[in-house]
């Protein structure tokens, strides 16, 4: 992927860059919010990644202006310790991912690459389809086998989340922190929660079940069932 890293601490830029560089990414920098911004519009990279804390342009603001001229590019953002306000700004601004700093450069690497399966597998990323599930992601809007599904906006968010990396287990901890931007364990029952909801409205009428149980480990979706999910005995007729 051709990756812009926009970042004002010149040492992290560097780092980021060869380890990118290093997986066979094609990398640009640059310092200062106003000018990244111009060089994400003047040339549109497959990614950028963000600070938040930068000159002339912070990067909410960034990310803001991105927005308006394009949604399908992808965007990590990353965040200093303590600006748990602002990651959330982030994400509801449009980010696709966000990473705290500190942050491991393997977890980078990672991010990295699941944002660019993302792209790559979807013609459109406005519409994630899972079997006949859709869901419009600019308009908020799911249907299934052509019948439209009300979501709530946490429902639709959790949703969304496992609909972007269709067959990947999710763990409850996981989607906890994707959705509510919390890591406490004991946060997890609310995700149970919302998985019951979820399946209730887009499986109790379709019959096919699409939102999978993988036993101790967490949740997938996906047409077929996952590697070591046991799918329940069909009833006799
Ligand atoms: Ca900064």
């Amino acid at each position: 992927m051709r990756i812009l890293v926009i970042e004002d601490e010149l040492q992290l830029s560097g780092h980021v860059c060869r380890a990118l560089s290093r997986h066979g990414h094609i990398l640009r920098a640059e310092s200062d919010g106003a000018v990244g911004l111009q060089a994400a519009l003047s040339d549109p990279p497959d990614l950028v990644i963000l600070d938040l804390g930068l000159p002339t342009m912070d990067g909410l603001e960034v990310l803001t202006r991105l927005r308006q001229t394009s949604r399908s590019l992808r965007v990590l953002i990353l965040t200093a310790r303590g600006e748990v306000g602002h990651r959330i700004k982030g994400l509801t601004a449009g980010a696709d991912d966000y990473l705290g700093k500190p942050f491991a450069m393997d977890e980078l690497v990672a991010r990295v690459e699941a944002l660019g399966r993302r792209g790559a597998g979807a013609a459109s990323e406005d519409v994630l389809k899972v079997g006949d599930l859709h869901m419009n992601v600019r308009d908020h809007k799911v249907a299934r086998a052509g019948k439209p599904i009300p979501l709530s906006p946490r429902e639709f968010e959790v949703l969304k989340v496992l609909m972007q990396e269709p067959g990947r287990t999710f763990s409850r901890t996981e989607l906890c922190e994707r959705v509510w931007q919390r890591d406490h364990q004991y946060e997890t029952r609310t995700v149970e929660i919302f998985i019951t909801r979820l399946r209730r409205k887009i499986e109790t009428d379709f019959g096919v079940p699409l939102i999978h149980t993988v036993r101790t480990v967490g949740y997938a979706i996906s047409e077929v069932s996952p590697a070591g999910f046991k799918p329940p005995t069909p009833p006799r007729a």
